[in-house]
């Protein structure tokens, strides 16, 4: 089989990649390890800052979202005793949305089953070959164990942290960058209304936690665990307690409601940049290209700006052999050292560390983060997202579209 694009990789970097080319008129085929009931079940990030949102209205993607997503103008962020409100749309003008990737990947399967996209799910020994010549070409056993070989202009690694794309790259030409937290979060999904309006980032003396949602009739929680905490080790009464504890139950009256849990995981936390994200015909995107600590909420967010930069770069390489592909690269590295930066410091900010004079650190810094206006925007530039730019810093967005969001700059979009 000969496609222009080989995808590797069906989580949101690499169908919303096959879903910008195909607007474009590239044809692509998708390569995915995990079945599809699996990619479509999994429970993992759930804020889109704007430009995500503005991104996905723009192809087609927001029907659900704005009928389901929630609009938040802001976070709460507290210490014991003292929560405060950051009002990003006050402080930077734009908002966040929440809205879970489980429900971002069904619009997605969705979208690219209705365009006839090609994904060959199940698919077992995945290997990337010839990548610095320019017939690439992708070898996997299909599920029903068929041997298959695809060919194609260009490969793109969609294919996350454990994915063979990353480590197509060799050790004399890619650099690694990576930071293991000494600490993990326990994940929690309970059949419960949210006890909040917005979420509420906790800083308290037992470890970090974190109330967020994913619809009015759902919440998700996590709470600082050591590294190594096996799961079972929480009774749902023990999470809840510790839940109510952290998150300041009385503080104004406020309490946690509870409900039944339906999930629960421990997530361990890392950051983790390699460069250059393009080798000759391999392009990466996502988390195949970085992980970053849940945090700031950017995991997500960057494998949608990596794809919202190198689906226009892709058409233009393919269909005029120039264009922006050479500076994909970099331009993406400039944003994901941004957000890297944005959720380490958030993380650090945030967690126990087990030193004293850390959490006196980690209070003064709260504290200013409260009381100056130039400390919060700093936070709410870095949360609420930047704008997508191109590699020539100009903005991202979909053709045929109105540029609404900034009214600056010159358009980025997939026809130019
Ligand atoms: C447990 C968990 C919880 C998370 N929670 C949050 C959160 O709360 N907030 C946040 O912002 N981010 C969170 N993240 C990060 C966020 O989900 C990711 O950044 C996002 O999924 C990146 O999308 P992606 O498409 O690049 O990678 P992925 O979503 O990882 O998709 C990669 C795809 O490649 C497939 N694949 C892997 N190996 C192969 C192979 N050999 N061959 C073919 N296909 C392969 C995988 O099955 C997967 O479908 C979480 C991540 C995890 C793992």
């Amino acid at each position: 089989m000969r496609v222009p694009v080989a995808i590797i990789g069906a989580g949101p970097a690499g169908m919303l990649l096959s879903h910008l080319l195909a607007a474009d008129g590239v044809e692509s085929v998708i390569i995915e390890a995990r079945s599809e009931a699996y990619v479509l079940a999994r429970i993992r990030a759930g804020i889109l800052e704007q430009s995500s949102v503005q991104l996905l209205r723009s192809v087609g993607l927001g029907r659900r979202l704005e009928q389901e997503g929630m609009e938040h103008r802001g976070i709460y962020l507290q210490i014991p005793g003292e929560r405060h409100h950051l009002d990003f749309v006050d402080l930077v003008g734009r908002s966040v949305w929440v809205y879970g990737q489980t429900e971002v990947q069904k619009d997605l399967v969705g979208a690219r089953t209705a365009g006839g996209q090609r994904i060959f799910y199940e698919a077992g020994d995945v290997a990337l070959h010839d990548v610095t010549t320019e017939c690439p070409h992708v070898t996997f056993a299909a599920a029903d164990g068929t041997p298959q070989r695809i060919d194609a202009d260009v490969v793109v690694g969609c294919d996350g942290s454990f994915g063979p794309s990353r480590s197509a790259i060799p050790d004399g030409v890619k650099q690694v960058w990576q930071y293991t937290y000494p600490y993990s979060w326990l994940g929690v999904l309970a059949d419960v209304a949210p006890s909040t309006d917005e979420l509420i980032y906790a800083w308290h003396p037992d470890g970090f936690a974190l109330h967020s949602m994913r619809s009015p009739d759902v919440s998700r929680f996590y709470l600082q665990v050591p590294d190594d905490t096996d799961v079972n080790e929480w009774s749902h009464r023990q999470i809840w307690d510790a839940l109510a504890r952290r998150l300041g139950e009385g503080i104004d009256d406020w309490s946690l409601q509870t409900g039944p849990i339906t999930e629960c995981s421990v997530l361990p936390m890392r950051s983790y940049v390699q460069s250059p994200m393009r080798y000759g015909r391999l392009f990466l995107a996502g988390d195949a290209a970085h992980i970053v600590p849940p945090t700031g909420a950017k995991g997500l967010n960057l494998a949608i700006a990596d794809v919202a930069l190198l689906a226009p770069a892709l058409t233009a390489l393919l269909k005029h052999h120039s264009g922006p592909a050479d500076a994909y690269s970099d331009a993406a590295l400039h944003r994901v050292w941004r957000c890297t930066h944005f959720s380490w410091w958030m993380t650090r900010m945030l967690h126990q560390s087990g030193d004293p004079f850390d959490a006196q650190l980690q209070l003064s810094q709260l504290r200013w983060v409260f009381t100056s206006d130039a400390a919060a925007t700093g936070l709410a530039e870095n949360y609420a997202g930047l704008p997508l730019e191109g590699p020539d810093r100009t903005i991202f967005r979909a053709p045929g579209t109105a540029d609404t969001s900034t009214g600056k700059g010159q358009t980025y979009s997939p026809s130019a």
